[in-house]
């Protein structure tokens, strides 16, 4: 369809929350997605986080071919194989003991805080408070829009969820400060990404471990966009050694389907029983026999091991881009989920990249964000400096 028409259209039917780029995406392969004039782009933003294996990975095409030949959807009123696999496969990644299915991390969220709940209304407290970062994101649903401090997500939408205290990332002091025996729980994302890329320090989540201990409260790591292979590790956090008690998973878990988990211990998992929680679409046959093939490539091709080389080299050439274009502030992130921070908002550059060949987004007002596919190659990132450097010289000018 024309570009013109197709917006339109678009403009006239479609609810207006997302601001678009002007580029109209027909078909994806490898690493590159295609415009209706058959114009290549390198895509180093895979569907926000989604698309970790790029287009038309052959495994995932043909389990999803052969799985919805068999069976899509049944309910979860019924014993099927597919989740209980992929669960099966999940525990043992995560060392968790027990997975809830949900279809988005938004909603896995929502699963967590009323956990927290749950569980702080039968400890002797009768408590419900939840301590969330400030530059959190973590969905759009009510709850998980209490838990996300920004004033350009939250307050139109009051009343949200009462008795969330919201403290400064990383800072070590004003977590211990803010603790104490009234807290249910703590959630935490250990790479934030709509943040504007910023990293946890593994000692802050071992203070928050030590804190939620200490005063009989759940630990919640929100891994949604950074989980899975992003960081070149399996989760954000693995590299801190902190367990917690809940990890909620989302964006690249169904290769492009939409699912969202929510592992847990099986002390958090003990506090709901029949009834608690349900969802009619979570974890069908089809996405989560997807999602057990997504897991199993991602050992096949040792695909951790690409993402912390390719992140590493990627991280190294953008960082020498630092040195020639005085308007970069900094450069920050862990295998390939990076930014660049701008010292002004990048005003028409994220339109100028896409023109020029390579599709990323903007986060946190002035962090260019990079989170391409996990099995880009040397060659990709060669690619996409080329075109930031051919952008970034006329911004010089
Ligand atoms: C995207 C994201 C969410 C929300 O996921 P949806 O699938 O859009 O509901 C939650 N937490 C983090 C860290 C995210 O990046």
């Amino acid at each position: 369809m024309e570009f013109a028409y197709l917006k339109e259209l678009d403009d006239k039917y479609i609810m207006n929350t997302y601001k678009r780029y002007p580029l109209q995406v027909i078909r994806g392969e490898g690493v590159f997605v295609f415009d209706e004039k058959g114009k290549k782009y390198l895509d180093f933003l895979s569907g926000i986080a989604v698309n970790a294996l790029g287009y038309g990975h052959p495994k995932i095409l043909k389990v999803i071919k052969e799985q919805s030949e068999d069976l899509i959807h049944i309910s979860n009123l019924f014993y099927t194989q597919p989740p209980v696999m992929l669960a099966k496969k999940l525990c043992k990644i995560s060392g968790m003991d027990k997975v809830f299915f949900s279809n988005s991390g938004a909603e896995a969220n929502e699963l967590a805080v009323k956990l927290a709940h749950a569980k702080g209304r039968i400890s002797k407290n009768n408590k419900h408070k939840i301590i969330c970062m400030e530059s959190s994101f973590h969905g759009r649903t009510i709850a998980a829009l209490s838990l996300t401090k920004s004033d350009k997500y939250g307050d139109k939408f009051a009343p949200l969820v009462e008795g969330v205290v919201f403290v400064p990332f990383n800072d070590n002091e004003v977590l211990e400060n803010t603790f104490n025996d009234d807290i249910a729980a703590i959630i935490i994302e250990p790479v934030q990404g709509e943040g504007g890329i910023n990293l946890a320090k593994p000692e802050y989540l071992k203070l928050a471990r030590d804190l939620a201990d200490r005063h009989d409260a759940i630990l919640i790591f929100d891994e949604v966009q950074a989980g899975l292979g992003r960081t070149g590790e399996l989760f954000g956090h693995t590299s801190s050694n902190v367990e917690p008690d809940i990890i909620t998973l989302a964006k690249p878990l169904g290769a492009g389907l939409p699912i969202g988990a929510v592992l847990m211990n099986d002390s958090s998992a003990s506090i709901l029983t029949y009834g608690d929680h349900g969802s009619t679409f979570g974890g069908n046959c089809l996405v989560t026999a997807t999602a057990l093939t997504f897991l199993e490539v991602l050992e096949e091709e040792d695909i951790l091991n690409n993402v912390k080389n390719m992140g590493k080299l990627f991280l190294e050439r953008l960082n020498k881009l630092k040195d020639r274009y005085s308007f970069i502030k900094e450069v920050r992130g862990k295998g390939l989920i990076l930014g660049v921070e701008l010292d002004r908002p990048p005003g028409d550059i994220i339109l100028k990249l896409i023109e020029f060949g390579l599709i990323c987004n903007c986060t946190s007002e002035r962090v260019i964000r990079f989170l391409p596919p996990l099995v880009i190659t040397e060659n990709h990132v060669d690619m996409a400096i080329e075109i930031i450097e051919k952008v970034f010289d006329q911004i010089n000018k």
